[in-house]
């Protein structure tokens, strides 16, 4: 006894690129599925802060308008003749890269859509997909951390940076947080940071102090230009420098020799990467969603917004404000 899908829905778009201004609050159109895709009625859409490289530009566009947003969760209420997994009913959980999950229904392809299992909310599973895939496909296959080894979190509170803290002491990583306030801190080392440095101090002098002069055996910097050039001063001889984020803006060009003196291993990872195959996919999500159920990882959701609000959920997310998740209510 489903409701049936309107023809047309409340969506967030943006004809251009620019500012917070030029995201659009509008009627659209219920887009059409096309072969191999199922139509999803978001229940909570998830911001992350590549939505606001999309909308500055930082990141080019597929083409305008475009609605942007590349996960949520909610159920199926339509599929495609061509699908034959998924079924109108089904509680899911998507990354799409084209989604534009910020809209009360999403056309997705049904490779990339992932059943909740029981006992995990709608909520949750939107609160911690991308950001937990990133966290932990990051730590297992791009850092390959093993126990033992000295970590740092940059961004510590933020939404990938507090899952972060919790899977790298969970694997037996010594670790260590920095973030931009008191308050940030407290969170962090509450969330498994045993260490923590506020940004604003000395982080290179810091982490000589705590490491003991060994340095850094893997470095996740989100935050990008701004920590690029201490994170080559303080990662240890042949550590890993996993640099994936724009948060203070893209690491400009620089010098390949720079990563000589400690045999630095540099990488630039997309999560997209790590669950291309549907097994892939498949995995890590089951192991994402058994590490929230069983309570291993506490997911901490800092505002629902409703739809209409995404202008608000962006500019909070860009000012520092937020810690943890942030999540927009479509329906
Ligand atoms: P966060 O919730 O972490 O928010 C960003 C945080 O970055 C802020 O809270 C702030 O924490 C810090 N920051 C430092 N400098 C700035 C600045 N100049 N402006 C704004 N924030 C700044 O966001 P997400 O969890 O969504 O994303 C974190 C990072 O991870 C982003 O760079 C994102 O692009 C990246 N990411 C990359 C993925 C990939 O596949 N490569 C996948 C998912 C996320 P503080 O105040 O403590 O410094």
């Amino acid at each position: 006894t489903m409701a049936p899908v309107p023809s047309s829905m409340k969506a967030i778009q943006i004809a251009k690129n620019g500012g917070l201004e030029v995201l659009e609050y509008k009627d659209v159109p219920v887009p059409a599925l096309k072969e191999g895709q199922v139509l999803v009625r978001n229940e909570y859409a998830g911001i992350n802060f590549i939505d606001t490289y999309f909308r500055s530009g930082l990141y080019p566009a597929p083409g305008f308008p475009l609605t942007l947003g590349r996960e949520a969760a909610g159920e199926v209420v339509a599929a495609h003749p061509s699908v034959t997994g998924l079924q109108p009913g089904a509680r899911v959980v998507y990354m799409a890269n084209d989604a534009g999950a910020y809209a009360q229904y999403s056309p997705v392809s049904a490779t990339g859509v992932v059943p909740i299992p029981d006992g995990l909310s709608t909520e949750k599973a939107a609160a911690v997909y991308i950001q937990g895939l990133t966290a932990w496909t990051f730590i297992r296959e791009a850092g390959q951390v093993k126990p033992g080894q000295w970590t740092l979190v940059h961004a510590a509170a933020g939404g990938v940076g507090l899952l972060l803290v919790q899977m790298l002491r969970s694997v037996g990583a010594k670790v260590i947080g920095t973030a931009s306030t008191e308050e940030k801190l407290e969170l962090a080392r509450k969330n498994g940071a045993e260490w923590t440095i506020n940004s604003h101090d000395d982080v290179v002098a810091k982490v000589k102090e705590i490491t003991g002069g060994h340095g850094i055996d893997v470095i996740f910097d989100g935050v990008g230009k701004a920590t690029f050039d201490a994170d080559l001063e303080m990662i240890a001889l042949n550590g890993n420098l996993i640099s994936f984020g724009n948060a203070s803006g893209a690491v400009p060009p620089f010098s390949i020799l720079k990563l000589g003196p400690k045999n630095v291993r540099l990488m630039r990872p997309v999560v997209n990467g790590y669950v291309s195959t549907r097994e892939a996919l498949e995995k890590n999500s089951s192991e994402l969603f058994e590490l929230v159920i069983s309570g291993k990882l506490d997911v901490k959701i800092h505002k629902v917004y409703p739809l209409a609000d995404a202008k608000q959920a962006q500019a909070d997310i860009e000012s520092r404000k937020t810690t943890g998740k942030l999540l927009l209510k479509c329906n």
